[in-house]
């Protein structure tokens, strides 16, 4: 059994709808399907969930908001008509128009773009239509609730054999309707997979995966064929933009493999997120590469050296007690370096120099700006013992100074600082050292 999730630019037209349909019907375990909201039909034009967010700030702002609920309906008519279908839309028009006129809350209107698709797609397949709101929960506070929400949609989806739930929304006990952040229909697939303990995952949108590096650094950057949830969070956090975090939670905790796919070019195997590693096809030994500006390095240095780890520690104790995060800590007994986002540094740097001083341990300071952290993901990196080697002679034949690096840290990335004006250069020379 597959969860088939389509984004919104998969959905932003009538033709888009008919790719969807034709891949739908191209596997019969395509049963549980989750549609975000009409998107973008071309670069100037504007998502449907815009509109609804600017129909609900009109609104507040006592401006008509008709003219923009009228380009949301005839976004839906558009595509009606384009499928042919018979179905009134207008009931549910008039609903939401009267709704928000009577002040309904951002959520709510922001939550009928993909409730709309979703009837619409329901009609259209013939699939049942199960709204959201019934199904995922929301606490009192707006939270969602990942068990409850668990326990009652694995109930109600044992009430339905093709169903289409709409993605980005939910519904609390007192009867709002709440929305996940944006993007948000990710999170619906991934907790509608898991309460069905779907075989698999799969996220349609409008590119064949993702690309071992960003393609606004490297030209042509080519697609992970394969990557697991791991490497994918350590990439997440090194800035790449792959699935959030809050979509990868559901699978990954039922053990669900996920798979991104192109709804534009649908024989694309795509990107296989899976929990374990298994080899990538391509024999790659890195996953991605990703890079981050914005960095600070924070060098601590005992005056008189000794071989206890108090002032270590002491450190670590001091950056917790003042609140300041750190990405990475490459350290001796004597001297810690701490890697932290230069725009947290300023509001705690003097609170870490109090902490310091109480330690009684004389030290020397210095902070190095400007420093970019470029991040190699991999399992193959700790198979491959060179890898350290080659990044610094690369680096140091096209004349980049290598700050820091850090190999091997939990075995699955090397991490190196770069001056920040150079993170594009190295990133393209990793790149093409490595692929
Ligand atoms: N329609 C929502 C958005 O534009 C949610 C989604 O597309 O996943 O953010």
């Amino acid at each position: 059994m597959i969860v088939a999730k389509f984004g919104g630019s998969s959905l932003a037209n009538a033709t888009q709808f008919q790719k969807v349909r034709d891949i739908i019907l191209a596997d019969s375990g395509r049963t549980l399907i989750v549609p975000s909201a009409p998107g973008k039909r071309y670069d100037k034009d504007e998502k449907v969930t815009d509109l609804l967010f600017r129909c609900h700030r009109e609104q507040k702002e006592g401006i008509s908001f008709e003219p923009t609920f009228e380009r949301i309906c005839q976004r839906y008519l558009d595509i009606a008509y384009g499928l042919q279908l018979t179905l009134n839309l207008q009931p549910h028009f008039d609903q939401i128009r009267q709704q928000i006129t009577s002040g309904a809350s951002a959520d709510y209107c922001a939550s009928r773009g993909e409730y709309l698709n979703g009837i619409l797609l329901a009609e259209y397949l013939d699939f049942d239509f199960l709204d959201a709101a019934e199904v995922i929960l929301f606490d009192e506070k707006g939270v969602f609730d990942p068990e409850k929400t668990n326990i009652v949609l694995e109930k109600a989806l044992k009430n339905y054999k093709k169903v289409v739930i709409p993605g980005f929304y939910g519904g609390s006990h007192d009867g709002n309707i709440r929305v996940f952040s944006r993007g948000g229909s990710d999170i619906t697939g991934a907790i509608v997979a898991r309460a069905a303990q779907a075989d698999l995952y799969e996220n349609w949108t409008d590119v064949s995966g993702f690309l071992m590096a960003d393609p606004r650094i490297v030209h042509n950057p080519k697609p992970i064929s394969h990557i697991t949830y791991h490497e994918m969070h350590e990439l997440c956090s090194a800035g790449a933009t792959v699935l959030h975090e809050d979509c990868v939670f559901p699978v990954r905790y039922a053990g669900i493999p996920t798979n991104i796919r192109n709804t534009n070019f649908p024989v694309h195997p795509g990107t296989m997120i899976t929990c374990t590693a298994i080899q990538r096809e391509d024999f790659a030994i890195f996953a991605g590469v990703a890079g981050k500006k914005g960095f600070s390095l924070l060098v601590l240095e005992k005056e008189a050296p000794d071989r206890s780890w108090s002032f270590v520690q002491g450190v670590l104790e001091g950056a917790k007690n003042c609140g300041l995060a750190f990405q990475y800590l490459p350290s001796g007994v004597n001297c810690a370096c701490l890697l932290v986002e230069t725009k947290q540094l300023y509001s705690y740097i003097d609170g870490f120099k109090a902490e310091m001083e109480k330690l009684e341990m004389p030290h020397f300071l210095a902070i190095q700006n400007e420093i970019a952290g470029i991040v190699l993901v991999g399992y193959g990196i700790v198979q491959n013992r060179e890898t350290v080697n080659r990044i610094y002679e690369i680096l140091q034949r096209q004349g980049i100074d290598v700050v820091v690096i850090n190999q091997g840290c939990g075995e699955l990335s090397t991490w190196v600082g770069v001056p920040e004006d150079k993170m594009e250069e190295a990133i393209r020379a990793i790149y093409s050292e490595f692929v």
